[in-house]
């Protein structure tokens, strides 16, 4: 993974790419389920307002008969129902915040006579004013009044505050209904919670997805990119990871192509295009090759240089089409006889190198005593001509020594079978 994340813009654009939208979605998602939400509780929580001041006034009517009126006695103005004194009484609006939550107060003009807020301390609030919005709207406007946020002792409302009549009709009072704002606010965000771990959840499981998807498809392209590097290099043998290669997708299908691309690239550099065996460079490639682990962990081998003898009467008695041919053949052959034991590659010409790999000079000359007889005692057929040919070796055994002296050394034995009868192997 931390290959993938070093420098892999299109890693990074993959990630941007998922993982944008869907933040983007869920922040969406989530203030609009909140604005809603906290809307519609405003609603709810003004109607049950509203409702319960309604059942308050009813359960006062019903409670005490008569009408709102004031008494003065000592200085003290009292609000009264009919003949009882509303100053003190306290079982109505206790009970009813008991249950619901839902502080009241009931004001003579604009001063608390009865409340069920606290301060700190724990005594009511009572003889405080109610603030001068709510004296203008419902006291002198003579209308019922809703606010989402009244401050009463430092405490926020969401309130509802309904004017009471004396006899004449008159605004005498009101009475206020409170849910402190917290409590709904509290519900909010109550609700909210589980659509935020939603939210958080969905785009983590996202995002581990992307990663995983988008790293497993990165790492596919490094590992072709890679490749196609060491392609770039002239390193035709590279290998592509397999698990690249077994991708059932476009990328599987393009590392396949890669691979044809590879094997045809290493056609056209490394094989002779008429014989199809090694050619030169890519003999000498496998050659050192066989030395270094010669050199490395004492790997014997041997090396021959071939040549077709009177090749050049061929030619010029049967054309140089037959001379092909005959070169084909004495080719295919070759490399069937090396299967398993070295490789043949076409040195120039007529001319092979003849590599035993793993194998010390006499065993190496037992098989190639086999070669040269398959060679002799098989004619080459070219049409209605029988081609009888012969080749001949020169062969030693490999020692540590540079490839060109081991190469001339071959080549001087093949010299001298070639000043001594030809049709033979020098060893
Ligand atoms: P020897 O090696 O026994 O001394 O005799 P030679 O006739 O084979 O002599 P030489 O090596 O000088 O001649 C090689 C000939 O092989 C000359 C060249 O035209 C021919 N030759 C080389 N490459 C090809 C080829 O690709 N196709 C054909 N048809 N002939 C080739
Ligand atoms: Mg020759
Ligand atoms: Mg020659």
């Amino acid at each position: 993974m931390k290959k993938i994340l070093k420098g892999s813009s299109f890693f990074w654009a993959l990630l941007k790419m998922n993982m944008l939208p869907l933040i983007l979605l869920t922040l969406v998602i989530t203030t609009f389920s909140a604005v809603r939400f906290a809307a519609s509780l405003n609603v709810e929580t003004k109607n049950g307002l509203v409702n319960l001041s309604h059942t308050v006034v009813t359960l006062y009517d019903t409670v005490y008969e008569g009408d709102y009126h004031a008494v003065e006695k000592d200085g003290t103005v009292y609000l009264m129902k009919g003949d009882h004194t509303l100053n003190d009484s306290f079982t109505i609006i206790d009970s009813i915040k008991a249950e619901t939550g839902v502080d009241i107060t009931v004001f003579y003009q604009d001063t608390r006579i009865i409340t069920t807020i606290r301060t700190d301390n724990g005594e009511r609030v009572i003889g405080t004013k109610a603030n001068a919005t709510v004296v203008e709207d419902v006291l002198k406007g003579g209308q019922p009044h809703f606010y989402a946020s009244t401050m009463v002792e430092d405490v926020r409302y969401f309130s509802y505050y309904e004017p009471l009549y004396d006899a004449n009709g008159t605004c005498i009072g009101m009475i206020f209904l409170g849910k402190p704002s917290a409590q709904v606010e509290e519900l909010v965000s109550g609700s909210l919670k589980p659509i935020i771990v939603c939210g958080i959840l969905t785009m983590l499981i996202a995002c581990l997805v992307t990663i995983r998807f988008s790293g497993r498809l990165v790492n596919a392209i490094r590992e072709m990119e890679l490749f196609l590097v060491a392609i770039a290099k002239g390193d035709l043998h590279e290998e592509l990871d397999q698990k690249v290669l077994e991708r059932k997708d476009e990328l599987g299908e393009m590392s396949r192509y890669l691979i044809k691309t590879q094997k045809s690239l290493q056609k056209l550099v490394e094989q002779d295009i008429l014989t199809g065996l090694y050619n030169r460079r890519s003999g000498e490639k496998l050659l050192k090759r066989v030395c270094e682990n010669y050199t490395k962990d004492g790997t014997p081998f041997c090396v021959a240089i071939g040549d077709v003898d009177h090749f050049k009467n061929v030619n010029d008695t049967y054309g140089h089409e037959c001379g092909d041919v005959a070169l084909t053949e004495l080719s295919s052959r070759m490399k069937e006889h090396m299967r398993g034991h070295g490789f043949v590659a076409r040195w120039g010409g007529e001319e092979m190198l003849l590599v035993y790999d793993g194998m010390h000079l006499e065993t190496a000359a037992n098989y190639m005593q086999e070669l040269l007889d398959a060679i002799r005692t098989k004619p080459i057929v070219y049409g209605d001509v029988n081609l009888n040919i012969t080749m001949t070796f020169g062969l030693t055994e490999g020692n540590g020594d540079k490839i060109e002296h081991i190469v001339r050394d071959a080549d001087e034995k093949l010299y001298r079978g070639k000043n001594s009868g030809r049709n033979q192997i020098v060893v």
